[in-house]
């Protein structure tokens, strides 16, 4: 399982993945982790990723040059390996443990884009994502703490990411219509 950050904060994941069961599956070369700066791939001396969005509207999104530009340097860097490229919205549907297990299963990479701003120019959504997500029903000031969401929700899922101590197998959202109930922490003991 690979994952593929874009975004123009690539120094937030080193220290989300730098510890934990994630980052000993990273060691392990179980899950790859691929974070890459949006504005390596903007022309121009200042590398300029944002725009007027498209058709109008206020504040400023990023460009769809950059963006196609690193998903397609991405692909090109590995035909063989099929992709999804996923947005991260807070528009897109509602991310859950279902989706989580469709892409643990699926063999291929996730090529996950961060938007900042006021979001990212719509001819992405249109022509380029496969898939739009939302983390929750809130807006984040950027895509990168809904990646690591997402990074973190497939990554445990993948076979020989979590140690016998902590299988999925019987967790929460793994066994909603069974007659065993889901584990839930009672609040008192949460507190
Ligand atoms: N103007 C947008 C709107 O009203 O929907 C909000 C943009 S938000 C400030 C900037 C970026 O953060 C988004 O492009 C997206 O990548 C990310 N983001 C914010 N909230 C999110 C959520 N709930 N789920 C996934 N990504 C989110």
């Amino acid at each position: 399982m690979r994952f593929e950050v874009i975004t123009i904060f690539p120094g937030m994941f080193a220290p989300a993945f730098a510890e934990g069961v994630i980052a000993r599956a990273i060691r392990q070369g179980i899950v790859g982790l691929g974070v890459h700066d949006l504005r390596e791939y903007a022309e121009g001396r200042h590398r300029k990723v944002d725009d007027e969005p498209f058709g109008g509207g206020g504040g400023m999104v990023f460009k769809p040059e950059p963006i196609f530009s690193a998903v397609e340097a991405i692909r090109a860097s590995d035909p063989e390996r099929r992709s999804r490229c996923i947005l991260l919205s807070p528009q897109g549907e509602r991310f859950d443990q279902s989706i989580a297990r469709r892409y643990a299963a699926a063999d291929e990479s996730l090529i996950i884009v961060c938007g900042r701003y006021e979001g990212v120019d719509e001819r992405v959504r249109e022509h380029l994502a496969d898939e739009e997500l939302s983390v929750g029903d809130f807006v984040l000031t950027g895509g990168e703490l809904a990646a690591m969401i997402v990074i973190d929700a497939v990554s445990r899922l993948i076979p020989g990411v979590l140690g016998s101590e902590e299988s999925a197998a019987r967790e929460s959202f793994t066994r909603m219509c069974s007659t065993i109930p889901c584990i839930r922490v009672p609040r008192s003991s949460a507190e």
